[in-house]
């Protein structure tokens, strides 16, 4: 006789309620029938059995007495073999809902992971939609974790993302679930009282408070900041409509990614525009990684002048994107998403290959500065890639000039100075660009070999204003003189700032006054104009100042 499958036999068969159904019905319908005929063939033997004991009649139909022996024996069996599965399969469940748990959590802090926190928050935005209530999500990303990780260790790493977690479970009320995302990102969720945001807000702010003390990991103290991004379940605009766990991941992601942006160690409230402002820099991104290899990356230059002289010395390379979906890109766009996307040296190196190229069809007495991000100056390699990418343009070392700012002075200093060291026993000079916005002591300044310094463009620009500052640039160049090193003065706009310039005594300038950065054809056009002027003998008249002005 059968015995009906239990329920979870076949839990993973895909089609299978249906399947367990049919078989269901099957085994039922053999238990019935044996239990018919049990009660069917027991009927008749067991009457003649007990007859035949008493010693009322001759002994019972043996076809008969042997029919009911197998079918006892069919029943005896089937209900072991039903015992055995249902022991299977209680088995079987308990090892499920230990891989389940497994699969739901997170080894390392305990918590649970992505997979497992999204039922959890639909469940809680279905329990919140119905007692009137919303739900907030938290997305916590450390800021600094891969320098943690690069300088303290792993261990030390995996200490920090314990204890974030705890200080995160510590902090979250009753009904709150926390999750590692992965890496170094958490998620949490809590319900609050509809329209009561500063609660939610509160709680953020005590969250990355919380997580911003530093961890003290075996005899290391660890800083740590984190930004966080915040979705509420009801968003303003979205009228009753409620979004799925997914969608407010998704919000807070966005919030979290503008935190970032924003400057990091702090929290932001996701907003609707930030969608369109996350669609356009993934338009941008994209855009910037085809660009790089249409070659839609071109070198345009600025004239740099002896101001005294008004002689034309050389050109700063600053780089443009000519997108055929943007239009012309300036480098405050560009350069930091290349940085993010770790595309910087690829990028700079094809623009610098390329200005190499233009210079080289220059008077050779012309000078070309490039720019260089402080990313670049991470790479050990860096002086031996720039030298080689000279040699193969057959470009001399002392025509070259790298600018660099003072943020480079917050990588690590050795490799920094080792690599500028390599470049100057071959001759390429070395400008500290934007000086004065940045917060180096003269300590600082003078652990690395800088050539000259680039006055801020802010600074300059002052300059022309009625009683304006010119004491602040004075100190400057009269710092720069301290430090043994020349002058350039950027952005130099109109005849007042360089006639303040002028009087602080020999300084190169730069600036729109002499001319805006122009692409290759025009600048070899302008060098062209100025050769056959200089040939023809009439203008030598002309104050030097203003032929290089054109
Ligand atoms: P920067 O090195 O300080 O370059 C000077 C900026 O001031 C340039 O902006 C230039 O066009 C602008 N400028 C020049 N003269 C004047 C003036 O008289 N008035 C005003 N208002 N502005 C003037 P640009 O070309 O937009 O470049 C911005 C920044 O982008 C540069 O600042 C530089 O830091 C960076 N950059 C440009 N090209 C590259 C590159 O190839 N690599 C790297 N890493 N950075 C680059
Ligand atoms: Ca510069
Ligand atoms: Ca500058």
């Amino acid at each position: 006789m059968g015995v009906p499958l239990p329920p979870a036999a076949n839990t993973h068969e895909s089609g299978e309620p249906l399947e367990r159904a049919q078989r269901d019905v099957v085994a039922l319908g053999i238990a019935i029938a044996a239990l018919i005929l049990f009660v069917g063939i027991g009927g008749r033997v067991m009457p003649q059995i007990l007859r035949s004991w008493l010693g009322m009649q001759q002994p019972p139909d043996m076809l008969l007495t042997n029919a009911l022996l197998l079918n006892v024996a069919l029943l005896i069996f089937g209900w072991r073999r039903y015992e055995e599965l249902r022991r299977e399969v209680g088995v079987r469940r308990i090892a499920e809902e230990k891989a389940r748990a497994l699969a739901e959590s997170d080894p390392l802090t305990g918590c649970r992971n992505r997979r497992g926190i999204t039922p959890a928050i639909d469940e809680m935005l279905r329990v919140a939609h119905e007692q009137q209530q919303e739900v907030a999500l938290l997305l916590i990303d450390l800021d600094n974790f891969k320098t943690i990780n690069d300088r303290c260790g792993h261990k030390a790493g995996d200490a920090v993302l314990v204890e974030t977690a705890m200080r995160i479970e510590r902090l979250l009320p009753a009904d709150g679930i926390c999750a590692r995302m992965g890496g170094d990102e958490f998620a949490c969720a809590f319900t609050f009282d509809e329209g009561d945001r500063a609660r939610a807000d509160r709680l953020a702010a005590d969250i990355v408070g919380a997580i911003s003390t530093p961890v003290t990991v075996a005899d290391l103290t660890i800083d740590v900041t984190v930004s966080v991004g915040l979705a509420a379940s009801r968003q303003p605009g979205n009228g009753n409509s409620q979004p799925d766990a997914e969608m407010l991941i998704h919000w807070s992601d966005i919030a979290m990614y503008h935190a970032k942006k924003s400057g990091r160690d702090r929290h932001a409230w996701f907003e609707p525009q930030m969608e369109s402002e996350i669609r356009f820099r993934n338009a941008l991104e994209s855009g910037l990684r085809r660009g790089i290899g249409a070659g839609e990356f071109v070198p345009y230059y600025q004239q740099q002048i002896d101001i005294q002289t008004g002689k034309l010395v050389g050109f700063e390379m600053l780089a443009r994107w000519k997108s055929p979906e943007f239009g012309i890109v300036s480098p405050d766009m560009f350069i930091p998403l290349a940085e993010d996307l770790g595309v910087i040296d690829k990028l700079s190196e094809s623009l610098i290959r390329a200005a190499l190229e233009d210079a080289k069809g220059w008077n050779p007495e012309l000078t070309l500065a490039v720019n260089i991000s402080p990313l670049q100056l991470r790479d050990p390699w860096f002086a031996q890639k720039l030298l080689r990418l000279l040699t193969e343009c057959g470009f001399p070392p002392q025509r070259f000039e790298i600018e660099i700012t003072e943020s480079c002075l917050h990588e690590n200093i050795a490799v920094v100075r080792s690599i500028l060291t390599s470049l100057k026993n071959q001759g390429v000079k070395v400008s500290l660009d934007d000086f004065g916005t940045g917060f180096s002591s003269l300590a600082q300044l003078r652990a690395l070999p800088f050539d000259r310094l680039k006055i801020d463009r802010s600074f300059v620009t002052e300059l022309a204003n009625e009683g304006a500052n010119s004491e602040l640039v004075a100190a400057i160049v009269a710092l720069g003189r301290g430090l043994g090193l020349p002058i350039v003065a950027e952005g130099i706009e109109n005849d007042e700032a360089l006639a303040a310039l002028r009087k602080l005594g020999d300084i190169k300038g730069q600036g729109f006054l002499y001319g805006k950065p122009e692409d290759a054809e025009a600048t070899l056009e302008r060098l062209m104009a100025q050769a056959a002027r200089e040939i023809s003998p009439a203008n030598h008249s002309l104050p030097e100042s203003k032929r290089a002005a054109g």
